[in-house]
C-alpha cells in the first residue's frame, strides 16, 4: 500500500493545465482567468444619484444645514438614461430618479422621503446631508485601468456580473475541461429496465456525473461497458481521443473480472499504475495518461467511487482546470460522540454530520460505513479524517472535509 498523499501527488505529477481562450462571459461561470481583466472605463460612467430625490447645489445645502429645511422651485426631471447635461439654477432643484446622471453642480440628493410638497411647483427639503450625500461619483466602483478580476480567479456571479458592468463580451480563461464517464460490470442496469437475480442498479454513473458537474466540467455519458476486456479497451481507446478526462468504476480491484487496470496499462503505453491506497473506503485505484487524456480508474463501490472522486480525481481536474488551490481543505470540528476503529494501515474517512453549536463546529459520525452504504452517504456531509488508530473520543478536535453541497 501506499500513502494517499504519494498517490494524490503521482496524479498531480502527471496532469497539466489547459490551454487558455477567450470564452463568451455568459459560459465562464467556474472557470479561472487566464490573465487580469482590466478596465477601460470608469464605472459608473457619470456621477449619478444613489436615491430617487431631488438635487440641490451647495448654496440650497447650506440652507438645509442652516435651517434645517429649504423651500425650492421644481425645474424639471431628470430620468434614468438621459443624457441632457444640466446645472441647478439657485433656488431650483431637479426631481432625479435612482440611477440618473446628477446635473453638474449637485452638492446633494435629498430623498424623496424627506420631502414636501408645497402648493405649486415648489418642494420643501429637510434632514442633515453632507455634501456629496447620495451621489455616486464617475468612476467609484472601477477606475479606468483597474484590474477588475485578477489572474487565477475562479469565476463566480459577481466576477461575471462585474465583467459585465465594464462591457466586456469575451473573458480569458482556461477552458472548460470535458470528461466522460463510465461504469464497467455485467452486474449493472440502468433504471426503467428490468433487474434480474444478481443484477444492481448502476449509480456510480450517476453520482459521479453529478459530482463532476458541480466540479464546473463539461460531462458526457459513456454509459455502461460490460466487463469483457474488448469492449473495455473499445471504449476507453475512443474516449481518450475525445476528452480530458475519463473517470470509470468498476475493475481496479482484485477480482477475477477486473480487466480496467490491466487495460490502461496496455493503452497508457505503461505509464499508468495500478494503486493499492492506505484509505478506507477508496483502496483500489488506477491512473493513466491515456493519448493525453487523464484516466482516473475509479473503485466500484459507491461510496469508494465518491470518496476517490473527492481526495484523487478533483485535486487533478483543479490544476487541469488552472486552479491555484488543488487540494481537499479540511477544517476543524469537535466530535460529539466517540468512534472506534482497529488499527490497520489505513487512513479512514467516514461519514458524518457537521452542524454550527453555540458558534463550534460539532461532528457526529454516521453509524452504517460500509462502502455499499450510498444511502447512509446521502445523509452526511462531511468526511472525518481517522488516523490510523483505534478511533477518537467525544470531545477531540478531528480534521473534516466538507461535501461541496453543504456551501450551496
Ligand atoms: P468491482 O470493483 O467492479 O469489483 O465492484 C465492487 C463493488 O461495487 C461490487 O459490489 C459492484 O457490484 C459494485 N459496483 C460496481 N460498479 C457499480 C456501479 N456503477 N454502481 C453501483 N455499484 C457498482
Ligand atoms: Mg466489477
Amino acid at each position: 500500500m501506499i500513502s494517499l498523499s504519494e498517490a494524490q501527488e503521482f496524479v498531480l505529477s502527471k496532469v497539466e493545465r489547459k490551454r487558455a481562450i477567450a470564452t463568451p462571459i455568459g459560459k465562464a461561470l467556474g472557470l479561472v482567468a487566464s490573465g487580469d481583466v482590466v478596465s477601460n472605463i470608469n464605472i459608473p460612467p457619470f456621477d449619478n444619484t444613489a436615491v430617487d430625490g431631488f438635487a440641490v447645489d451647495s448654496h440650497a445645502l447650506d440652507l438645509i444645514t442652516r435651517d434645517g429645511a429649504v423651500t425650492l422651485t421644481v425645474i424639471g426631471t431628470v430620468a434614468a438614461g438621459d443624457g441632457v447635461s444640466r446645472e441647478i439654477p439657485q433656488g431650483g432643484t431637479f426631481r432625479i430618479m435612482t440611477g440618473a446622471r446628477t446635473p453638474s453642480n449637485t452638492a446633494a440628493v435629498v430623498m424623496v422621503e424627506d420631502s414636501a410638497e408645497v402648493e405649486g411647483d415648489k418642494v420643501r427639503l429637510e434632514g442633515s446631508l453632507a455634501s456629496g450625500s447620495n451621489i455616486r461619483r464617475r468612476g467609484s466602483d472601477i477606475g479606468v485601468g483597474d484590474v477588475v478580476v485578477p489572474e487565477g480567479t475562479i469565476l463566480n456571479a459577481s466576477h461575471i456580473g462585474t465583467l459585465a458592468s465594464i462591457g466586456l463580451v469575451r473573458v480569458p480563461v482556461f477552458r472548460r475541461l470535458r470528461v466522460g464517464v463510465l461504469s464497467t460490470g455485467d452486474e449493472l442496469k440502468d433504471g426503467g429496465e428490468e433487474l434480474m437475480e444478481g443484477q444492481i442498479y448502476d449509480s456510480n454513473r450517476y453520482s459521479l456525473i453529478a459530482a463532476l458537474s458541480q466540479s464546473g466540467v463539461e460531462v458526457v455519458d459513456l454509459g455502461i461497458i460490460g466487463d469483457d476486456a474488448d469492449l473495455i479497451r473499445e471504449a476507453l481507446a475512443k474516449a481518450a481521443n475525445e476528452f480530458d478526462a475519463i473517470a470509470t468504476s468498476g475493475g481496479v480491484s482484485v477480482g477475477d473480472f477486473d480487466f480496467t487496470k490491466a487495460i490502461v496499462q496496455e493503452l497508457s503505453l505503461g505509464n499508468a499504475r495500478w494503486m493499492q491506497i492506505a484509505i478506507r473506503p477508496a483502496k483500489p485505484f488506477a491512473f493513466g495518461v491515456l493519448n493525453g487524456a487523464a484516466f482516473f480508474g475509479l473503485p466500484g463501490n459507491p461510496v469508494s467511487a465518491l470518496v476517490s472522486f473527492e481526495l484523487l480525481m478533483k485535486p487533478a481536474l483543479a490544476k487541469m482546470a488552472g486552479k491555484s488551490r488543488q487540494m481537499p481543505q479540511f477544517i476543524g470540528a469537535v466530535a460529539q460522540y466517540s468512534y472506534k476503529r482497529s488499527i490497520d494501515g489505513k487512513t479512514h474517512y467516514i461519514r458524518g454530520v457537521i452542524s454550527i453549536n453555540d458558534d463550534q463546529m460539532t461532528v457526529t459520525p454516521l453509524p452504517k460505513q460500509s462502502s455499499h452504504n450510498l444511502n447512509e452517504m446521502s445523509q452526511s456531509n462531511c468526511l472525518i479524517e481517522v488516523p490510523d488508530s483505534e478511533g477518537f473520543e467525544a470531545g477531540e478536535t478531528v480534521r473534516v472535509l466538507l461535501n461541496s453541497s453543504v456551501w450551496m
